[in-house]
């Protein structure tokens, strides 16, 4: 048999958070055939200090494919409450202090959105997810998904992580009046933000049709 045979696709998996990695790692095996790889356990920390989601997930993702020299893949995510004007947003994993745990995050938006003057009648909000892949030529192709929904009054739900148990998708997404954490872990993958910014991103690769590219110097 002539002719060269066709690379498989390898990519690491930037992120440091475990919940988001198996969300990831399921979402990219279904869509497309590529090997996925961990982080680096001995690779420092990334310092998220970006002022946007795709910032951030460029970060992340260039300052692996860089240390590793292998094609890096990353997730930035983003919980916006229209409310609170636009808040968490960035800021989603530390809104409650710089170590602060999902539950305090989940507490101080419960808190935040009781203290205002409607008594938090106005819950709109929205997952927002970046998912960018990071080549060591420079270049990059990214995606975005989201996904729309109010907060509920109190958490439901024992399964997904972070914000899962106080965010209901409306029905036009999808949703049923569960919140995330009532779901399984492919009910939620089939309509949340990271479940559509991956699979855009995947088919970015799979086809080399460009969702977003860049070439960076
Ligand atoms: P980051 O993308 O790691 O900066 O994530 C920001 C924060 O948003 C996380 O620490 C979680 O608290 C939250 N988060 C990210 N993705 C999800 C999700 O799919 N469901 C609920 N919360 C999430």
């Amino acid at each position: 048999m002539s002719g060269a045979a066709v690379r498989r696709l390898r990519l690491v998996v930037a992120s440091a958070n475990p919940d988001k990695v198996k969300e990831i790692v399921s979402i990219l095996s279904a869509s497309i055939e590529v090997d996925l790889l961990p982080r680096p356990a001995d690779l420092p920390d990334v310092v998220e200090d970006g002022e946007t989601l795709l910032d951030n997930a460029r970060l992340k993702a260039r300052a692996l494919s860089s240390a590793t020299g292998t094609a890096a893949v990353s997730d930035d995510t983003g919980l916006e409450v229209d409310a609170l004007d636009g808040a968490p947003g960035v800021y989603s994993a530390r809104y409650a202090g710089e170590n602060a745990t999902y539950a305090d995050n989940v507490d101080k938006l419960l808190r935040s959105l009781d203290a205002l003057p409607d008594g938090g009648g106005r819950r709109r909000a929205r997952f927002r997810t970046v998912a960018l892949a990071s080549f060591p030529d420079g270049s990059e192709l990214w995606a975005q998904g989201t996904v729309e929904g109010t907060i509920a009054v109190a958490r439901r739900g024992e399964n997904g992580f972070g914000y899962d148990p106080v965010f209901v998708p409306l029905g036009e997404e999808g949703g049923d009046g569960r919140t995330f954490a009532e779901m399984r872990a492919e009910e939620k993958e089939a309509l949340s933000h990271r479940g559509r910014a991956f699979r855009s991103l995947a088919r970015a690769l799979a086809e080399g049709a460009p969702v977003h590219r860049a070439r960076q110097s």
